[in-house]
């Protein structure tokens, strides 16, 4: 039951991204020769990821009223962190995660580069974009559930313009999470109004894991399904 715990940990941390107002990063220049060329090739897929994302905000006819975030790969705590500060988004790299990270990543979605390029720079990376629109469209009075549930509604649209089958893969991916966890928090504290009573106390438990699941869960139950547009006009949500 520990390890089981323990495992999920970085789980729970993938969705406390918005818990961080200000992730700090001792990221010091390199000369490019001495960056990795897989790091590289992660880089250029995530600045065509954000540019994609810009693009299909500018398309809807709206203005960002921030530059498109920059992008740092290091190991921020939670595999993926908006800095709203410094505009930037922070999103783990394999290879600079510690061999323990990488074993709980691997129990919780699964072996190699495919699962962490999934998991890590489409889906995640994708809900530090839509904390960088809320940003942009100054949501700042949200309560936490709405902030973390609007940011993957927003996310959640956009794949599923873009790639329906990778967005149907990872919402199952949650739910089984959901469904598997459930026992984990009482029935009666199973509800957005104790989530955000004891968001921070919440934080370190493995119910955080659990609440977070059942959010975007039930975040991908509305119909009809919003559009993009919508997901943009409606920053946080419900
Ligand atoms: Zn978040």
């Amino acid at each position: 039951m520990t390890v089981f715990l323990k495992a999920w940990f970085p789980w729970m941390a993938v969705f406390a991204l918005a818990m961080i107002p200000a992730y700090a990063c001792a990221q010091t220049a390199r000369p490019p020769a001495t960056i990795p060329s897989s790091e590289k090739a992660a880089m250029a897929q995530l600045v065509a990821l954000r540019d994609s994302f810009v693009s299909r905000i500018k398309a809807e006819g709206f203005q960002p009223s921030l530059p498109p975030p920059e992008i740092i790969l290091d190991n921020p705590p939670s595999y993926g962190a908006y800095d709203r500060e410094k505009n930037v988004v922070h999103v783990a790299m394999w290879e600079q995660l510690g061999p323990d990270q990488q074993a709980q990543f691997a129990s919780l979605f699964g072996q190699g580069d495919q699962a962490f390029e999934e998991m890590a720079h489409r889906w995640i990376f994708t809900h530090e974009l839509g904390h960088w629109w809320q940003a942009c469209q100054h949501e700042n009075g949200g309560s936490h559930y709405s902030v973390e549930s609007g940011a993957s509604r927003i996310a959640a649209a956009y794949w599923r313009e873009q790639d329906a089958l990778f967005m149907d893969k990872t919402a199952m991916k949650i739910a089984a999470i959901r469904d598997n966890m459930r026992s984990l928090v009482p029935a009666e504290q199973q509800n957005e109004k104790f989530f955000n009573e004891n968001y921070w106390k919440l934080g370190p438990t493995p119910a955080f894991i659990w609440f977070h699941c059942d959010m975007i869960s039930k975040m991908l139950t509305e119909r009809p399904l919003p559009s993009f547009r919508q997901t943009l006009q409606q920053p946080l949500y419900p």
